[in-house]
Protein backbone atom coordinates (compact mmCIF):
# COMPACT_ATOMS: atom_id res chain seq x y z
CA UNK A 1 0.00 0.00 0.00
CA UNK A 2 2.79 2.52 0.89
CA UNK A 3 4.66 1.85 -1.98
CA UNK A 4 1.21 2.67 -4.16
CA UNK A 5 0.45 5.72 -2.11
CA UNK A 6 4.51 6.74 -3.34
CA UNK A 7 4.02 6.33 -6.83
CA UNK A 8 0.80 7.36 -6.81
CA UNK A 9 1.04 10.25 -4.91
CA UNK A 10 4.59 11.71 -5.27
CA UNK A 11 6.47 10.17 -7.97
CA UNK A 12 3.61 11.23 -10.75
CA UNK A 13 3.06 14.11 -9.82
CA UNK A 14 6.59 14.56 -10.16
CA UNK A 15 7.00 13.19 -13.68
CA UNK A 16 3.68 15.26 -14.36
CA UNK A 17 5.54 18.50 -13.48
CA UNK A 18 9.09 17.40 -14.65
CA UNK A 19 7.63 15.51 -18.06
CA UNK A 20 4.36 16.17 -18.89
CA UNK A 21 3.46 19.77 -18.08
CA UNK A 22 2.08 22.59 -20.66
CA UNK A 23 4.57 24.69 -21.75
CA UNK A 24 2.08 26.81 -23.78
CA UNK A 25 -0.24 27.27 -27.13
CA UNK A 26 0.24 26.87 -30.49
CA UNK A 27 -3.19 29.26 -32.03
CA UNK A 28 -4.21 27.89 -34.72
CA UNK A 29 -5.78 30.54 -37.39
CA UNK A 30 -7.31 30.74 -41.30
CA UNK A 31 -8.55 34.32 -41.93
CA UNK A 32 -8.46 37.47 -39.98
CA UNK A 33 -11.06 40.09 -41.54
CA UNK A 34 -11.75 43.67 -40.86
CA UNK A 35 -15.49 44.14 -40.28
CA UNK A 36 -17.24 41.42 -43.06
CA UNK A 37 -17.50 37.98 -42.19
CA UNK A 38 -18.67 35.29 -44.22
CA UNK A 39 -22.71 34.50 -43.90
CA UNK A 40 -22.79 30.75 -43.08
CA UNK A 41 -21.51 29.74 -39.54
CA UNK A 42 -19.02 27.25 -40.60
CA UNK A 43 -17.21 29.66 -42.43
CA UNK A 44 -17.32 32.24 -39.78
CA UNK A 45 -15.73 29.58 -37.39
CA UNK A 46 -12.55 30.17 -39.89
CA UNK A 47 -12.34 33.95 -39.14
CA UNK A 48 -11.29 36.06 -36.30
CA UNK A 49 -12.05 39.91 -36.29
CA UNK A 50 -8.66 42.02 -36.65
CA UNK A 51 -9.64 43.67 -33.18
CA UNK A 52 -10.00 40.11 -31.57
CA UNK A 53 -6.77 39.10 -32.96
CA UNK A 54 -5.43 42.21 -30.99
CA UNK A 55 -7.95 41.19 -27.59
CA UNK A 56 -6.10 37.61 -28.16
CA UNK A 57 -2.95 38.98 -27.84
CA UNK A 58 -3.28 41.61 -25.23
CA UNK A 59 -5.20 38.50 -22.90
CA UNK A 60 -2.27 36.05 -23.54
CA UNK A 61 0.05 38.87 -22.42
CA UNK A 62 -1.65 39.76 -19.53
CA UNK A 63 -1.52 36.07 -18.19
CA UNK A 64 2.12 36.02 -18.71
CA UNK A 65 2.77 35.15 -22.21
CA UNK A 66 5.41 35.78 -24.35
CA UNK A 67 5.11 35.65 -28.06
CA UNK A 68 7.48 33.49 -30.03
CA UNK A 69 8.24 31.92 -33.59
CA UNK A 70 7.51 28.42 -33.58
CA UNK A 71 11.19 27.76 -34.03
CA UNK A 72 11.29 28.75 -30.74
CA UNK A 73 8.50 27.16 -29.22
CA UNK A 74 9.70 23.77 -30.38
CA UNK A 75 13.36 24.13 -29.10
CA UNK A 76 11.38 25.74 -25.75
CA UNK A 77 9.19 22.40 -25.76
CA UNK A 78 12.44 20.04 -26.14
CA UNK A 79 14.45 21.88 -23.50
CA UNK A 80 14.12 19.82 -20.02
CA UNK A 81 13.43 22.70 -17.80
CA UNK A 82 11.72 25.76 -18.51
CA UNK A 83 9.43 28.50 -16.74
CA UNK A 84 8.26 30.27 -19.44
CA UNK A 85 4.78 30.54 -20.85
CA UNK A 86 4.96 30.86 -24.78
CA UNK A 87 2.53 31.30 -27.44
CA UNK A 88 2.73 31.67 -31.43
CA UNK A 89 0.03 32.08 -34.05
CA UNK A 90 -0.09 29.58 -37.10
CA UNK A 91 -2.36 30.33 -40.31
CA UNK A 92 -3.60 27.52 -42.35
CA UNK A 93 -4.29 27.20 -45.77
CA UNK A 94 -2.91 30.98 -47.32
CA UNK A 95 -5.63 33.47 -47.54
CA UNK A 96 -4.88 36.71 -48.54
CA UNK A 97 -5.79 38.48 -45.56
CA UNK A 98 -2.92 37.04 -43.51
CA UNK A 99 -0.74 39.12 -45.76
CA UNK A 100 -3.18 42.04 -46.20
CA UNK A 101 -4.35 42.61 -42.53
CA UNK A 102 -2.65 40.30 -39.92
CA UNK A 103 0.37 40.67 -41.29
CA UNK A 104 0.70 44.51 -40.89
CA UNK A 105 -1.27 44.30 -37.38
CA UNK A 106 1.38 41.25 -36.24
CA UNK A 107 4.01 43.47 -37.23
CA UNK A 108 3.51 46.25 -35.17
CA UNK A 109 2.50 43.70 -32.04
CA UNK A 110 5.76 42.60 -32.15
CA UNK A 111 4.19 38.48 -32.39
CA UNK A 112 5.90 35.99 -34.55
CA UNK A 113 3.53 34.09 -36.63
CA UNK A 114 3.54 31.13 -39.14
CA UNK A 115 1.85 30.71 -42.36
CA UNK A 116 1.13 26.78 -43.44
CA UNK A 117 0.56 27.41 -47.38
CA UNK A 118 -1.60 24.86 -49.56
CA UNK A 119 0.45 25.47 -52.62
CA UNK A 120 -2.95 24.77 -54.79
CA UNK A 121 -4.52 27.81 -52.72
CA UNK A 122 -1.02 30.01 -53.91
CA UNK A 123 -1.44 28.79 -57.31
CA UNK A 124 -4.71 30.18 -57.50
CA UNK A 125 -6.04 26.52 -58.45
CA UNK A 126 -7.74 25.79 -54.99
CA UNK A 127 -11.41 24.09 -54.99
CA UNK A 128 -13.10 26.77 -52.76
CA UNK A 129 -16.30 24.33 -51.97
CA UNK A 130 -17.15 26.12 -48.75
CA UNK A 131 -17.30 29.22 -50.15
CA UNK A 132 -18.99 28.41 -53.56
CA UNK A 133 -21.29 26.21 -51.24
CA UNK A 134 -22.44 29.39 -49.24
CA UNK A 135 -22.44 31.85 -52.17
CA UNK A 136 -25.03 29.64 -53.82
CA UNK A 137 -26.68 29.55 -50.96
CA UNK A 138 -27.29 33.06 -49.89
CA UNK A 139 -28.13 34.46 -52.88
CA UNK A 140 -31.53 32.47 -53.48
CA UNK A 141 -34.54 31.54 -51.88
CA UNK A 142 -34.66 27.70 -52.70
CA UNK A 143 -32.44 25.55 -54.23
CA UNK A 144 -32.79 21.97 -55.78
CA UNK A 145 -29.46 19.86 -54.53
CA UNK A 146 -29.48 15.96 -55.60
CA UNK A 147 -33.07 16.05 -56.49
CA UNK A 148 -34.85 17.45 -53.33
CA UNK A 149 -36.03 21.15 -53.39
CA UNK A 150 -34.60 23.56 -50.43
CA UNK A 151 -36.59 26.28 -49.19
CA UNK A 152 -34.07 28.72 -47.55
CA UNK A 153 -35.40 31.59 -46.75
CA UNK A 154 -33.83 32.43 -43.49
CA UNK A 155 -30.26 32.37 -42.37
CA UNK A 156 -31.11 29.07 -40.15
CA UNK A 157 -32.40 27.56 -43.47
CA UNK A 158 -29.36 28.29 -45.16
CA UNK A 159 -27.46 26.93 -42.47
CA UNK A 160 -28.93 23.62 -42.54
CA UNK A 161 -28.67 22.91 -45.88
CA UNK A 162 -25.14 24.18 -45.96
CA UNK A 163 -24.71 21.56 -42.98
CA UNK A 164 -25.57 18.93 -44.76
CA UNK A 165 -23.88 19.48 -47.75
CA UNK A 166 -20.75 20.37 -45.72
CA UNK A 167 -21.05 17.21 -44.01
CA UNK A 168 -21.55 15.17 -47.34
CA UNK A 169 -18.60 16.83 -49.26
CA UNK A 170 -16.15 16.87 -46.24
CA UNK A 171 -15.37 13.06 -46.95
CA UNK A 172 -15.17 13.45 -50.71
CA UNK A 173 -11.51 14.08 -52.57
CA UNK A 174 -11.94 17.80 -54.58
CA UNK A 175 -12.19 15.89 -58.06
CA UNK A 176 -16.19 14.83 -56.78
CA UNK A 177 -16.82 17.60 -55.01
CA UNK A 178 -16.67 19.21 -58.17
CA UNK A 179 -18.42 16.85 -59.78
CA UNK A 180 -20.90 17.16 -57.69
CA UNK A 181 -21.52 21.01 -57.29
CA UNK A 182 -20.95 20.81 -61.73
CA UNK A 183 -23.92 17.96 -61.63
CA UNK A 184 -26.51 20.07 -59.79
CA UNK A 185 -25.86 22.72 -62.45
CA UNK A 186 -23.72 25.77 -60.15
CA UNK A 187 -21.51 27.47 -62.24
CA UNK A 188 -18.41 26.65 -60.88
CA UNK A 189 -15.71 27.98 -62.16
CA UNK A 190 -17.24 31.62 -62.54
CA UNK A 191 -18.14 31.19 -58.69
CA UNK A 192 -15.23 29.42 -57.30
CA UNK A 193 -12.50 32.02 -59.72
CA UNK A 194 -14.37 34.65 -57.98
CA UNK A 195 -13.19 33.50 -54.40
CA UNK A 196 -9.43 32.62 -55.45
CA UNK A 197 -9.16 36.28 -56.88
CA UNK A 198 -10.44 37.84 -53.92
CA UNK A 199 -9.04 35.62 -50.90
CA UNK A 200 -6.50 33.36 -52.12
CA UNK A 201 -2.68 34.95 -51.22
CA UNK A 202 -0.62 35.05 -54.37
CA UNK A 203 3.38 34.10 -54.80
CA UNK A 204 4.40 38.08 -54.32
CA UNK A 205 2.39 38.51 -51.41
CA UNK A 206 3.77 35.20 -49.86
CA UNK A 207 7.45 36.12 -50.91
CA UNK A 208 6.99 39.66 -49.43
CA UNK A 209 5.95 38.37 -45.91
CA UNK A 210 8.23 35.37 -46.00
CA UNK A 211 11.26 37.07 -46.29
CA UNK A 212 10.69 38.88 -42.50
CA UNK A 213 11.95 37.31 -40.00
CA UNK A 214 8.82 37.63 -37.77
CA UNK A 215 7.15 35.04 -40.64
CA UNK A 216 7.61 31.52 -40.29
CA UNK A 217 6.57 29.20 -43.47
CA UNK A 218 5.52 25.69 -43.40
CA UNK A 219 3.99 23.34 -45.70
CA UNK A 220 0.08 22.83 -45.77
CA UNK A 221 0.31 19.88 -48.51
CA UNK A 222 -0.06 20.63 -52.26
CA UNK A 223 -4.44 20.44 -52.68
CA UNK A 224 -5.08 20.22 -48.78
CA UNK A 225 -5.22 16.54 -49.18
CA UNK A 226 -6.66 14.55 -46.30
CA UNK A 227 -3.09 12.41 -46.01
CA UNK A 228 -4.65 9.45 -44.35
CA UNK A 229 -7.01 8.60 -47.34
CA UNK A 230 -4.49 8.78 -50.25
CA UNK A 231 -2.35 6.16 -51.67
CA UNK A 232 1.52 5.95 -50.69
CA UNK A 233 2.61 6.97 -53.89
CA UNK A 234 0.00 10.34 -53.45
CA UNK A 235 0.81 11.35 -50.25
CA UNK A 236 4.81 11.14 -50.17
CA UNK A 237 4.39 13.63 -53.41
CA UNK A 238 1.65 16.05 -51.26
CA UNK A 239 4.39 16.00 -48.37
CA UNK A 240 7.81 16.36 -50.73
CA UNK A 241 6.50 18.67 -53.56
CA UNK A 242 4.96 21.18 -50.94
CA UNK A 243 8.12 21.21 -49.37
CA UNK A 244 10.39 21.79 -52.43
CA UNK A 245 8.44 24.18 -54.24
CA UNK A 246 7.85 26.88 -50.95
CA UNK A 247 11.71 26.35 -50.15
CA UNK A 248 12.87 27.27 -54.13
CA UNK A 249 10.43 29.95 -54.60
CA UNK A 250 10.86 31.59 -50.90
CA UNK A 251 14.53 30.59 -50.68
CA UNK A 252 14.23 29.66 -46.95
CA UNK A 253 14.42 25.70 -45.37
CA UNK A 254 10.44 24.50 -44.76
CA UNK A 255 10.17 21.90 -41.69
CA UNK A 256 7.02 22.40 -40.38
CA UNK A 257 4.15 21.16 -41.25
CA UNK A 258 -0.23 21.15 -40.56
CA UNK A 259 -2.00 18.39 -41.43
CA UNK A 260 -5.01 19.41 -43.64
CA UNK A 261 -8.15 18.69 -41.32
CA UNK A 262 -5.68 17.60 -38.73
CA UNK A 263 -5.67 14.67 -40.44
CA UNK A 264 -2.56 12.18 -39.32
CA UNK A 265 -1.56 8.71 -39.39
CA UNK A 266 1.14 5.98 -38.46
CA UNK A 267 1.90 6.21 -41.94
CA UNK A 268 1.70 9.83 -42.81
CA UNK A 269 4.25 10.56 -39.48
CA UNK A 270 6.15 8.24 -40.73
CA UNK A 271 6.71 9.54 -43.97
CA UNK A 272 6.87 13.43 -42.33
CA UNK A 273 9.45 12.26 -40.29
CA UNK A 274 11.15 10.57 -43.60
CA UNK A 275 10.91 13.50 -45.61
CA UNK A 276 12.78 15.62 -43.34
CA UNK A 277 10.21 17.62 -41.59
CA UNK A 278 11.05 18.47 -38.00
CA UNK A 279 7.40 18.37 -36.56
CA UNK A 280 4.00 18.33 -37.43
CA UNK A 281 0.94 20.03 -35.78
CA UNK A 282 -2.78 19.01 -35.42
CA UNK A 283 -5.66 21.09 -35.84
CA UNK A 284 -7.11 20.57 -31.95
CA UNK A 285 -6.22 19.73 -28.43
CA UNK A 286 -5.37 22.58 -26.34
CA UNK A 287 -2.09 23.61 -25.02
CA UNK A 288 1.53 21.73 -25.74
CA UNK A 289 2.53 19.54 -23.47
CA UNK A 290 6.68 18.94 -22.91
CA UNK A 291 6.21 14.75 -23.79
CA UNK A 292 4.00 15.39 -27.14
CA UNK A 293 5.28 13.10 -29.92
CA UNK A 294 6.74 16.07 -32.36
CA UNK A 295 4.47 15.04 -35.08
CA UNK A 296 1.11 15.33 -33.33
CA UNK A 297 1.82 18.39 -31.41
CA UNK A 298 -2.02 19.86 -30.59
CA UNK A 299 -3.24 22.87 -31.26
CA UNK A 300 -5.42 25.68 -29.22
CA UNK A 301 -8.52 27.26 -31.28
CA UNK A 302 -9.19 30.81 -29.98
CA UNK A 303 -12.82 30.59 -30.43
CA UNK A 304 -13.56 27.10 -28.39
ZN1 LIG B 1 -6.55 23.81 -44.06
Amino acid sequence: MKLLYFIKDILRPLYNKLFRYYIGDVIVLHRVVDGEQSKATKNKLLEIQKNELVQLINQYRNDGYEFVSLDVFMKEKNRLFTNKRIATITFDDGYRDNYAIAYPLLKELKAPFSVFISIDIIEQKAALWWYVLEDILWSQKEIILDGKTYTINTDEEKNDVFDIVHAKLSGLDTKDTVSWFKKNGVDWDTINTKYIKSICMTWSELQAIAKDSLCTVGSHTLTHARLPLQSTDVRINELKQSKSILEERLNCNVHFITYPYGACSAEVESDVRKIGYAAGFLSRGGSVRKDQNRYRITRTKWNQ
